[in-house]
């Protein structure tokens, strides 16, 4: 028998096979080649899909791709490009549409974090990058200042850099916290109104002591523009999700900022290895999806969406509103997850069921429906449901609470 690549390379120079043997089944079959197209993975590995009510959540994938990223994932995986072309490329595109100097395409928000602070600390010092994240004896700085009510775990991402955190809560805090070993002054935009200190205050502290800014703004667009607000406020460094809202590779993200700190967190990324970025490496087929996801986000009527997630929503609301004792409130988290949410209510008296079965009974339904469970009820989005479901979700939600009825 031929082997499966000499058969390859005798078809290859018989042009004229298809006439000549005409009737047979296509090539890819014909060798027996697996059919990528007609194989559902999820299905022969027993995985559970189910509609997105919850929102964009990293541990349920994030969103899904526009057709348009995954073309472009398909098509840039059949060519070899330099991996730094790429980034510079894109990068410029991607600086164009957010106004800033400069943007790289990292491996997430948390990433860019990471990587944005390393520039920080090494210039353009490859040296320095091979230390991170061991700072003692380098001469590199040491310190991330951040307001108290920012300190909620993702910056661990700082910390990975061998950086420490120092806590702070007023303008004078700050002030006294500076010292030669500041780093950097890092903002969380969703916990904004969790601080003393406002975004602009921040950006001014910087300014007067010399020391750069970063933010966090991971899932914090819509609105769109949160994008460039940042970046023009005088952010020297912008961090944000790629996988969230803006529906690009759930691991990508993107670092924008000035162009010698961009230049900088570059040492730390691959493909240079020997840095601590060696691990959060992007590939072609994700920078250019990322890039494309970016440029489909901006140029999307958002007003439009809007009225669309409303209107799912309130579809929603209607149906579970007309069981006895349920009641609805729909609301916009205004710094970040701003999308038409709705959270319902409902008296233990009429309806005898907990949050926790309800999430439970609606997750082993079929289809299978994720919301999130909160102490006093329930809450959902629409933003991540395909055109329709919200009338599956909202039947499934009004037969839960029907049957619940006493
Ligand atoms: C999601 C999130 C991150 C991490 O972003 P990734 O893109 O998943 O790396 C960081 N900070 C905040 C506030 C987030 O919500």
């Amino acid at each position: 028998m031929l082997s499966r690549r000499k058969l390859i390379q005798r078809l290859s120079t018989m042009p004229l096979l298809g006439g000549v043997l005409g009737g047979l089944p296509p090539l890819q079959t014909a060798l027996g080649a697996p059919q990528a197209a007609s194989r559902n993975l999820l299905k022969e590995l027993g995985l559970r899909t189910f509609i997105n009510a919850a929102g964009t959540y990293t541990a349920m994938t994030g969103s899904l791709m526009h057709d348009e990223v995954l073309e472009t994932i398909g098509a840039a995986s059949k060519e070899f490009v330099m991996l730094d072309d790429v980034q510079t490329k894109v990068g410029e595109k991607i600086a164009a549409l957010t106004h800033a100097e400069s943007a790289v395409v990292t491996a997430g928000c948390f990433s860019a974090m990471t990587l944005g602070l390393a520039g920080v600390l090494t210039g353009m010092d490859p040296k320095k990058a091979e230390q991170l994240p061991h700072l003692q004896g380098t001469g590199m700085k040491s310190e991330v200042i951040a307001q108290k009510g920012h300190n909620v775990g993702y910056n661990h991402a700082l910390t990975n850099t061998g950086c420490k955190i120092v806590e702070v809560e007023t303008i004078e805090d700050v002030e006294k916290a500076i010292n030669a070993n500041t780093a950097l002054l890092w903002f969380l935009n969703i916990q904004a109104d969790k601080g003393k200190i406002t975004h602009e205050q921040w950006v001014a502290l910087g300014k007067k002591h010399n020391i750069p800014t970063m933010i966090d703004i991971a899932a914090d667009v819509p609105p769109v523009e949160n994008l460039w607000k940042f970046n023009d406020m005088g952010f020297d460094l912008v961090c944000v999700s790629g996988g969230k809202a803006m529906r690009g590779p759930q691991s990508a993200g993107l670092l924008m900022g000035k162009k010698d700190l961009i230049a900088a967190a570059r040492l730390s990324m691959p493909p240079r290895g020997s840095t601590i970025g060696r691990g959060m490496k992007v590939n072609k087929e994700e920078i250019l999806g990322m890039y494309v996801a970016l440029e489909k986000f901006v140029n999307t009527d958002h007003q439009k969406e809007w009225k669309m997630y409303e209107d799912r929503v309130a579809t929603i609301a209607g149906a579970v509103k007309s069981v006895a004792g349920v009641t609805t409130e729909t609301f916009a988290p205004p710094l970040g997850n701003h999308t038409p949410t709705l959270r319902i209510a409902w008296d233990p008296a009429k309806v005898q069921l907990t949050p926790k079965v309800l999430q439970e009974n609606l997750r082993n339904g079929n289809p299978s429906i994720e919301i999130v469970s909160e102490p006093a009820g329930i809450s959902l989005t629409a933003w991540m449901l395909k055109p329709g479901q919200e009338k599956i979700v909202a039947a499934r939600l009004k037969e839960e609470f029907t049957k619940a009825s006493v």
